[in-house]
């Protein structure tokens, strides 16, 4: 008990194994379960074992993780992490916004320096909330060099990454195509092993001429997963779907983002061709992309793993979207039942089923499920402690799994590691350098306000609202009722 875990200098000590003590291991490992007062031991960049009061060697660091829940490392499959240089800015946008902004008006302006500092500031957010993988949906890539620049940043963090590159203001029949960018995939990718990894990022139109076909070869050629929005009312829809699957390039290594407004028969097809989806039910509430889906999903035997889309709405941690995606279902099958003027008396998803998406089911979506997304002795050491001595919400701690969907945030994790490293401890990032990131943030944000216009900028943020209207009332509205009335200018 001498080894308690020190802290020297902002970093821990490397090269030790370490030993986490007593903790509620979620282990999401189904032949393992749940382990109570329950040890894991990480013996260089692995787990080497899981159980109860563990022999540790000699020269271990000890984390005491008493009170706090231990669990894989959260996967985010898609998140657009270059659009975190203007963290909060499209808060209160549609889809329509959204589109209205990046893909007509402003992606242009991005410089590669911009891409950096969004992937830079979004990777540290991604460790510091527990997320050890995230998928960079990077749809910003105009040129090489923006891809360079958005590797260089999550090269700069030591999470685990994989780079899904896509560039919204091309046509990915032409880009995928460029000598550079099979030079890129050589130069980059080949050989970084499972700390970065590669998709292709690109939308089917369903135009009927299948202009897309090229660019799935091309996938299918450097043996690439192709990661795409699927079911986006008014951007996506069933006719993509039917392409893909009569081109044969629905396989299991494709993710289909949001699958939101699709017809039972591209459910259909997903569910027989093996594929997972994505679902960020924040986004799809917000923007309008459509219901998340999971309540149908769940019915069509399709795999689901979860993310958080962009940090131009919302902050980039799991436990809002295992939040947000359980309640969702959850309301969709009381409104359903409602209707059919029926009452729910059992629910169908249940907590435990969401952690296991925002874990397993991510890391089986990525196809990395050998070596993360539980904790079972011999996988990479990516694990996340939830812990806080400081909060009323940590105890009593009598239902774990719902404790990390609906008490806990991103403020209780405690200690974080990856790949066997420990990159936050105590609620510090250990090794990150968060000015380095708010520099670069800083330069972009004076950029992009400087290059749009205040005019623009200010417009961009604050888009016109949808005026209310109120309800014909028989009765008489109240003195208060009409004020209100008044002012939202009925
Ligand atoms: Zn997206």
């Amino acid at each position: 008990m001498s080894q308690n875990a020190a802290v020297n200098n902002n970093s821990f000590p490397s090269g030790r194994p370490v030993i986490f003590r007593n903790a509620t291991v979620l282990t999401i490992d189904p032949s393992l379960g749940m382990i109570e007062n329950g040890d894991v031991l990480v013996v260089d960049n692995r787990i080497a074992s899981v159980g109860r009061q563990l022999v540790a060697p000699e020269n271990a660091m000890e984390i005491d993780a008493k009170g706090g829940i231990l669990m894989p490392g959260m996967v985010d499959t898609h998140r657009h992490m270059w659009q975190t240089a203007l963290r909060g800015y499209g808060a209160d946008w549609t889809l329509t916004n959204y589109f209205q902004f990046y893909y007509l008006n402003w992606g242009k302006i991005f410089r590669p320096e911009d891409i950096y500092a969004g992937n830079l500031l979004s990777a540290i957010e991604a460790v510091d909330a527990g997320v050890t993988t995230t998928v960079d949906w990077s749809h910003g890539l105009q040129t090489v060099e923006h891809a360079d620049a958005a590797v260089d940043a999550l090269e700069a963090v030591p999470g685990r990454f994989v780079l899904a590159y896509g560039n919204l203001l091309g046509a990915p029949w032409e880009w995928t195509k460029a000598p550079e960018f099979a030079d890129f995939i050589r130069r980059r990718i080949d050989g970084r092993g499972d700390m970065l990894g590669m998709q292709l990022a690109f939308d089917v139109t369903g135009d009927p001429a299948f202009p897309e076909k090229a660019a799935f070869e091309v996938a299918r050629d450097f043996n690439l997963p192709v990661t795409t929005h699927a079911g986006v009312r008014g951007a996506t829809n069933d006719n993509g779907i039917r392409l893909m699957h009569e081109h044969g390039f629905m396989t299991p290594s494709t993710i289909y983002v949001h699958a939101a407004t699709l017809s039972e028969d591209s459910y259909h097809r997903i569910a027989a061709t093996g594929g997972y989806t994505s679902v960020s039910t924040e986004s799809e509430q917000n923007a309008g992309q459509g219901y998340s889906p999971t309540w149908l999903l769940r019915r069509h035997n399709i795999p689901v793993s979860l993310s958080m889309d962009t940090s131009v709405w919302w902050s980039a941690d799991l436990f809002s979207a295992m939040r947000a995606t359980l309640s969702a279902d959850r309301g969709r099958e009381h409104l359903e039942a409602h209707r059919r003027d029926e009452t729910v008396m059992l629910s169908h998803l249940r907590a435990e089923q969401v952690v296991n998406w925002a874990t397993l089911g991510g890391a089986q979506a990525l196809d990395m499920a050998s070596f993360i997304g539980s904790i079972t002795a011999g996988k990479k050491a990516d694990l996340v402690l939830i812990k806080n001595d400081y909060s009323p919400v940590m105890f009593p701690l009598l239902h774990p799994y719902g404790h990390i969907v609906f008490q806990a945030g991103r403020g209780d994790v405690h200690t974080v590691m990856v790949d066997g490293k420990v990159l936050k401890y105590d609620h510090q990032l250990l090794g990150i350098d968060l000015n380095r990131a708010r520099q670069a943030i800083a330069k972009t944000v004076e950029y992009a306000r400087s290059k749009m216009g205040e005019q623009a900028w200010n417009e961009g943020m604050n888009p016109e609202k949808a005026e209310v209207e109120f309800i014909e009332n028989p009765y008489t509205y109240t003195e208060r009722g009409k004020a209100a009335q008044k002012q939202s200018g009925q």
